[in-house]
């Protein structure tokens, strides 16, 4: 995005070529490092750095490191043959060693360091066979040259060096128009932070390791300039939600009473107050743009139900979208004896509605037949023409990105989302993907539940796996076997599970285990959870298809297979396919020893706790916040500073300082909020400069 960019900030833009020592052959090489411009530049940040302070002698460095340090040339020693190096003996202080070279150049070498001239060298230094030596050195500097005490280093691809980045960084610092303050003033004052200016100095010029750490003030500042920024972004596709006019829904409630009372069961206190939450959002004439986080089991379907009907009871519509085929059919099958009860139309609509039928349900969707829609993404294909919908409720949300989200929300124009999901996220993470909504949460689960006793197994030991399967299926427990993960290959996925099938079908009889996976004929995937679900199979293996929603409460084993391929997250949610009925449940993970050190971790943190938050904060602490939920699906931004698990604050800090901002100032226009523009700019965010532009 071009338009508009603000003139000061022209020069950060311009291309890499325009930099001192930046050809065109170099400025395609920094593209592997996502460097496009001068201001890409700007902020990609050294990752380590070398003390290069000068010392008198190798004797006084811990070897092998690092030295610097002054000499006296003494002689050289000329290779006698291609495949030994060219030595040059150097006396420093109180010792002598070598520089080494291979392949050296003898006359060039000589010029370079001349016999009886100082010099100081600067390179890894190395004892072999009792002598200290610096192979091929860093710096070889004349007298009245220093090197900097603490050289930056910067991460680097091939053919991209070092020496490069750094000048490539003191010139594109040296760009650095004057640039007003973004952050409001008395939290820079509160945490000592350095103007921007000043932190990318620092940054780019640390003076020791304490200004790589994420928590200098250096660092600190400019991560929260993007965590800032970013939240800025989410604050306005909020602020811009919030203002959109929605339409007024309040159901009298007739329906939803008579659901109520059909129920085994009491609501928990938290389903209540999210469905008071929900209902006030709802009957406002604005739109609402909210998410319900709750662990696997806590009852998300039951507050969804309640919202879809209050639609209904209002005269209007409302969509529950799923994200597999599974998923959908069961929330019909749950749901469809509840709106019966309640005197309200349910249908189910997938990809797998063809001709006919799928027009005849596309006409009673169209008249408002057809209150609520169940189905996958097919039910926002553009020829499904609702009537009057007022709701769309998007379950499992984290199978969605955070973009097709929000283009959900600018397709459905006028109407109120709700969004689900069963992966408990640190907060910080949760105000990174979700910042732009408001949250109710589900941190109570439904009375009854039985613990999971978990356990892990190497897969030496399936034998007895099998044996004991045997004896739990001939008490009539149903089981889960979920098999493995092999790299991104459904196929392979396929092929395991099928394997497994029959070899379980050879132990435990035919009629006993079922199959399902992704790549079977739909009709029999049904059939084959069907027979599971009325308990006619008491094993059903299969691939991670299972993995979010299914809920089939006889179910209390639930074996996975190769568990340490698996991430944290995804074992939480298979496992929480189990412990849903009376029965005590168990939890097998079958691994493959020897173990890494994150696998190992992963089991352990499972058989510890059930607790989906612990276990989220776990997982971001193992792996990164990326992979927490998946970078390429979550839509997770790819900061170059902020690292959200060593600076896992700032994000609150940036949401509430974000929303703060828009709140006093919605258009960005004060001085502090041209100040902003600026920011948004330097960090690319196109959305908010859309939605500013617009507003
Ligand atoms: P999730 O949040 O994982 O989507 P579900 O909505 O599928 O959970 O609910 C899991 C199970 O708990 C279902 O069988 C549901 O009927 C049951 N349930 C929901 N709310 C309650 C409650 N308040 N008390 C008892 N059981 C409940
Ligand atoms: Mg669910």
């Amino acid at each position: 995005m071009s338009t508009g960019r603000p003139e000061p900030l022209f020069p950060l833009f311009a291309g890499l070529e325009t930099l001192p020592g930046i050809g065109p052959k170099t400025a395609k090489l920094l593209a592997n490092l996502r460097i496009a411009t001068p201001k890409d530049l700007l902020l990609t940040l050294p990752e380590k750095g070398i003390d290069r302070a000068p010392v008198d002698s190798v004797q006084d460095a811990a070897l092998p490191g690092v030295v610097t340090v002054p000499v006296t040339v003494r002689r050289h020693m000329r290779a006698p043959s291609n495949r030994q190096p060219h030595r040059v003996e150097v006396e420093d202080a109180r010792t002598t060693f070598h520089l080494v070279y291979f392949r050296g150049h003898a006359k060039a070498l000589e010029e370079l360091l001349p016999v009886g001239e100082r010099r100081t060298v600067s390179g890894k230094v190395e004892l072999y066979d009792g002598l200290a030596q610096m192979p091929h050195p860093d710096h070889v500097l004349g007298e009245g040259e220093a090197v900097p005490p603490f050289e930056p280093v910067y991460p680097l691809t091939q053919g991209i060096t070092n020496k490069l980045m750094i000048r490539a960084a003191k010139g594109a610092l040296a760009r650095l128009p004057p640039l007003p303050e973004w952050i409001d003033g008395p939290l820079v004052a509160e945490r000592n932070w350095l103007a921007f200016a000043e932190a990318l100095a620092r940054a780019h010029g640390p003076e020791g390791p304490g200004d790589l750490s994420p928590q200098s003030v250096a660092r600190q500042r400019l991560a929260y300039d993007e965590l800032f920024a970013h939240q800025l972004t989410l604050a306005l596709a909020r602020a811009t939600a919030r203002t959109r006019p929605g339409v007024a829904t309040s159901g009298d409630g007739r329906m939803r009473r008579r659901v109520l009372a059909s129920l085994p069961f009491q609501p928990t206190g938290a389903q209540m107050r999210s469905i008071d939450e929900i209902d006030a959002d709802m009957g406002r004439d604005r739109r609402m743009n909210r998410l319900l986080q709750g662990d696997v089991g806590s009852g998300k379907t039951l507050v969804a139900l309640m919202a879809l009907l209050a639609a209904a009871e209002a005269g209007g519509q409302g969509v529950l979208m799923a994200p597999t085929e599974i998923l959908a059919r069961q929330h019909h099958e749950g749901l469809r004896p509840l709106a019966d009860e309640a005197g309200a139309v349910l249908e189910l609509l997938t990809g797998r509605d063809k001709g006919a039928e799928r027009a005849a349900k596309l006409a009673a969707v169209a008249r408002g037949d057809i209150q609520i829609l169940v189905g996958t993404h097919a039910v926002f294909q553009r020829d499904v023409a609702f009537h009057d919908l007022r709701l769309a409720v998007i379950d499992e949300q984290h199978r969605f990105g955070v973009r097709q989200r929000l283009l959900l929300g600018e397709k459905s124009e006028r109407t109120d989302v709700l969004v689900m999901t069963a992966t408990p996220i640190p907060r910080s993470l949760a105000l990174t993907q979700y910042g732009d909504m408001d949250l109710s949460v589900l941190d109570e689960k439904p009375p009854g539940r039985t613990p999971v006793t978990t356990s892990a197994v190497p897969v030496g030991r399936m034998g007895d796996v099998t044996e004991r399967l045997r004896r739990a299926v001939a008490e009539g427990r149903q089981a889960y076997w979920v098999c493995p993960l092999v790299e991104e290959s459904e196929t392979q996925d396929v092929t395991s599970a099928e394997e497994r099938f029959r070899s379980l079908r050879a132990a435990l009889g035919e009629g006993a285990v079922g199959l399902v996976h992704g790549q079977m004929p739909p009709a029999e995937k049904d059939a084959a959870m069907a027979r599971f679900v009325r308990g006619e199979t008491g094993v059903l293996v299969a691939t991670t298809v299972i993995e979010v929603g299914v809920n089939v409460p006889n179910a209390s084993i639930m074996v996975i297979e190769r568990a340490e391929t698996f991430g944290l997250a995804q074992l939480h949610q298979l496992r929480g396919r189990v412990g849903r009925g009376a029965a005590a449940s168990t939890c097998l993970l079958l691994y493959k020893p020897p173990l890494g050190k994150t696998a190992e971790a992963r089991l352990r943190i499972l058989r510890e706790t059930e607790d989906g938050f612990r276990i989220s904060e776990e997982d971001l602490a193992l792996r990164g916040a990326g992979d927490v939920i998946g970078t390429a699906q979550s839509g997770l931004p790819r900061f170059r500073i902020a690292d959200l698990e060593g600076q896992a604050g700032l994000m609150e800090t940036a949401s509430s300082d974000a929303r703060a901002l828009l709140a006093a100032d919605p258009t960005l226009r004060s001085p502090r909020g041209e100040a902003a523009r600026l920011l948004l700019w330097l960090t690319e965010q196109d959305r908010a400069l859309r939605l500013l532009s617009v507003g």
